[in-house]
């Protein structure tokens, strides 16, 4: 079932059925992907076609921001929880960690997307990462050539918004791979280069403070989430009259 929030169709699941849904359309192989909207990418989709006809044709969209998650409250059609892509890739390695699936990481500065690398195999035993690459590339043709040599079942493109959502969209027919996820800045996270914010500030929705704390540049992006809100509530208001 999906939810609209301001344009964006979101799968309405919780974490459980995201990872399910997830793991599905990956034994499928038919290099599907899977995008995480935040109020970034929401507030982005307006203005920005190729974006938006990249997370139309997704195969799973999930709430990544707890602004969507509000959007969608203000909106009068609740969306079940919020599903960072952070946690929905984890729950992934873990399931992955047991079988014989392969995990491939594309994305972020030179280095990053190896130690990020060691880092998974040390938390998930067993995990199978066949590959790794740096989302510094000019040309697709040899990056897309590297990663069907080894045809992955799980492809990470972290290449942030909206260049990982239009790659994965307009290369998905050229590759050989289970599924795709567009995960932004995980690789960083996972390297140890960008910390998290700790679970009781992510219990309280408070990811997006923690993370303008740290890097206060961000604001520029962060005013999307007031921005979806406000547009939610004006479209709210719009609906009632009418
Ligand atoms: N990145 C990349 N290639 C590019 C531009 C960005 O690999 O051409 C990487 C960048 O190094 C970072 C990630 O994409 O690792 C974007 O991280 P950001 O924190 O902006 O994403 P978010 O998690 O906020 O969506």
């Amino acid at each position: 079932m999906h939810t609209e929030v301001l344009g964006v169709n979101f799968d309405n699941l919780n974490m459980d059925e995201a990872v399910s849904k997830a793991y599905e359309l990956m034994e499928q192989r038919r290099s599907a992907y899977v995008v995480t909207p935040n109020p970034e990418i929401v507030w982005m989709c307006r203005d920005n076609a190729a974006l938006r006809e990249s997370v139309a044709s997704a195969d799973l969209v999930v709430p990544d921001g707890i602004g969507v998650v509000y959007s969608a409250k203000i909106l009068g059609t609740p969306l079940k929880s919020r599903v960072p892509g952070i946690d929905l890739g984890t729950g992934l390695f873990k399931r992955i960690a047991e079988t014989d699936k392969t995990l491939y990481l594309l994305g972020a500065k030179p280095g990053i997307a190896e130690k990020a690398a060691e880092n998974i195999t040390a938390q998930f035993p067993g995990i199978k990462i066949c590959g790794t690459a740096d989302g510094y590339f000019k040309d697709d043709a040899p990056v897309i050539e590297k990663i069907n040599t080894v045809a992955p079942d799980l492809l990470l493109v972290c290449l942030g918004a909206p260049k990982q959502e239009i790659w994965m969209h307009s290369n998905a027919h050229k590759l050989n791979v289970g599924l795709m996820m567009g995960l932004g800045g995980v690789l960083d996270v996972f390297a140890g280069t960008v910390q998290r914010a700790p679970e009781s500030w992510q219990k309280l929705g408070l990811e997006w403070l923690y993370r303008l704390i740290k890097q206060p540049s961000r604001i520029k992006r962060m005013i999307k989430l007031p921005l979806i809100l406000f547009a939610a509530v004006g479209v709210r208001i719009r609906g009632k009259k009418a």
